[in-house]
């Protein structure tokens, strides 16, 4: 019998490995916000999985955090700056051999989750896959990508990834799970904010070289002076190139702003920049970019954290 999957956010993220999860047969619950959610969720009878312009509906069934029920193994899919207060309310529910899977992007909020669980296998992921929600309890597979899981503590892989391989989520295992992190913040950390202040697609920012270029020599710094030299390797290179391979995309960041939709601001520039303080090292030109755009979201009377 298979370990159940229990689903932690039912947003972008969480459908799109539920659905998929459940269509290969393993056992899948959602774990909701609260009854009123659930109520809802239940009305509606199932997640809706919109693919190539066909949507079909999966009944994973669906649960609030005080349902009773030992949880083994959780994938948390909520935003970062919501994972720690979800996770703690489902602490007690957790076995003691527990395994959880952290989609969050950025960096903090996964550290912030496993001293919170200190029983639990912590296991961060971090994902080009793309989708968004068109409608409650309804995802769009936007982009096919790749999940890059692994544990910096214990590089062995859990057995488990066969499931991800019989429910088609192409994934891989890898010890330097911490870099691909970094690389994938310090990337975001030359774009996203850039797009927000200059009201532009990504490819916008090829009018302001110098400034991303300014930028990526400081984050340069940054990784290698945080024990990320890996991650530090050519970054001014593939910050051009990702620029220009998705000049007409809007940032992730650029669409949470014009959507009125809290950033996740506090574990990508503000994360480098409270990890530069920690180093004493002098970054001025990021320190005024999270000044900019913290006073940037403020006027959009958005939350800064
Ligand atoms: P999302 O669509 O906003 O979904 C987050 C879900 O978490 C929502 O359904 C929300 O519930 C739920 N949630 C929040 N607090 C909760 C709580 N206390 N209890 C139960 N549910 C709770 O976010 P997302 O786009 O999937 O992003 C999740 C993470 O993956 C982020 O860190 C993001 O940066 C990262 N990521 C996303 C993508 C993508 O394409 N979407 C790609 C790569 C990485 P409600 O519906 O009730 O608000």
């Amino acid at each position: 019998m298979s370990t159940t999957w229990h689903v932690l956010g039912a947003g972008s993220l969480g459908t799109l490995w539920a659905t998929r999860l459940a269509r290969a047969g393993l056992p899948v619950k959602l774990i909701l916000r609260d009854a009123a959610r659930l109520q809802a969720y239940q009305a509606t009878g199932g997640l809706t999985l919109v693919e190539q312009g066909e949507a079909r509906v999966y009944a994973v069934p669906g649960e609030t955090f005080d349902s009773s029920g030992p949880i083994k193994r959780l994938l948390v899919a909520c935003k970062a700056y919501d994972a720690q207060t979800a996770v703690a309310q489902l602490a007690s529910r957790l076995t003691p051999d527990a395994e959880l899977v952290l989609l969050q992007n950025g960096l903090g909020s996964q550290e912030a989750v496993a001293a919170q669980v200190p029983q639990a296998r912590c296991i961060f992921a971090s994902s080009t896959e793309g989708a968004f929600r068109d409608g409650d309890w309804r995802v769009v597979f936007a982009g096919h990508g790749y999940t890059w899981l692994g544990d910096a503590s214990h590089p062995v892989a859990p057995f488990w990834l066969d499931d991800l391989s019989t429910a088609g989520i192409p994934h891989e295992w890898t010890p330097d799970i911490l870099t691909r992190l970094w690389r994938k913040l310090a990337l975001n950390c030359a774009i996203n904010p850039l797009t927000v202040l200059h009201d532009c697609r990504n490819g916008g920012l090829q009018q302001h070289h110098c400034e991303v270029a300014t930028l990526c020599a400081e984050l340069t710094e940054l990784l290698e002076q945080c024990g990320q030299p890996a991650a530090a390797q050519d970054l001014q290179q593939e910050v051009e190139r990702v620029i220009h391979a998705t000049a007409a995309n809007y940032s992730s960041m650029y669409q949470d702003v014009a959507n009125q939709r809290r950033t996740e601001i506090s574990y990508l520039l503000g994360h480098a920049c409270a990890v530069a303080s920690r180093h004493q090292l002098v970054l001025p030109h990021l320190a005024q970019l999270q000044q900019r755009l913290i006073a940037h979201l403020h006027t959009r009377g958005l939350p800064s954290d």
